[in-house]
């Protein structure tokens, strides 16, 4: 791993949160990666991870734990494990994660790679996370790593109160939140993201 990539890729384009950048730097993202694409493993660039998907750039991992301002003791929802990187990163910034993916084998990817990184108490559920966990709700914060064309509003219900939402909505990645009953929807940057695919499970 080059020893700036963190310099290069996150702090020079405005990552300051000190909290996140210890977490990139915790995460090996090598361990995230299939076999095949090790060499690029901390190329600032998204990377295919088989059936269709792909394993966030850091920046955009980087970027949402920042907007996610997460302070250490919260329980966070993760939508589209995929790899599960971005799992393992905010589960360096929060007390537990718990993430969903839909499809059944990179559920298993998940689970492999986060118990290689050190990351086994990290929750992998097999499932529709735009449906969000009802069961384990509220949360304090959601990060969505797929698109949608419109926003799932079991998200914005199974959000604790003052909590958190960052997810790409129409080309955007953007951030919900609500205060004193107003909800407030800011824009971060523009991002491209596969789409959440909801319904029936492949
Ligand atoms: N956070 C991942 C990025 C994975 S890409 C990482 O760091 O590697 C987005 C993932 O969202 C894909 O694995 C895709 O299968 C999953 N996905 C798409 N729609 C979904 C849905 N409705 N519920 C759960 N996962 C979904």
């Amino acid at each position: 791993m080059p020893a700036d990539w963190v310099d290069r890729q996150l702090r020079d384009r405005g990552i300051r949160d000190t909290r996140v950048l210890d977490a990139m730097r915790a995460v090996p993202r090598e361990s995230f990666v299939p076999e095949e694409e090790r060499k690029h493993a901390w190329d600032d660039a998204a990377l295919p991870l088989g059936y269709g998907q792909t394993i966030s750039q850091p920046y955009v991992v980087a970027l949402i734990c920042q907007a996610l301002a997460l302070q250490g003791d919260e329980l966070v929802l993760d939508v589209g494990t995929g790899s599960g990187y971005q799992a393992a990163v905010l589960d360096e910034l929060a007390a537990h994660v718990i993430s969903v993916e839909r499809i059944p084998e990179l559920v298993e990817v998940a689970r492999l790679n986060l118990a290689a990184a050190g990351h086994r108490s990290v929750e992998v559920l097999l499932g529709d996370g735009s449906l969000g966990v009802p069961a384990r709700a509220p949360f304090g914060a959601i990060a969505v790593a797929a698109a949608a064309a419109e926003l799932p509003q079991p998200l914005v219900d199974q959000l604790a109160p003052g909590g958190r939402l960052v997810l790409p909505l129409g080309g955007y990645l953007v951030l919900l939140t609500e205060a004193a009953g107003r909800r407030r929807v800011e824009p971060l940057a523009p991002v491209r993201f596969v789409p959440l695919v909801t319904g029936l499970l492949p």
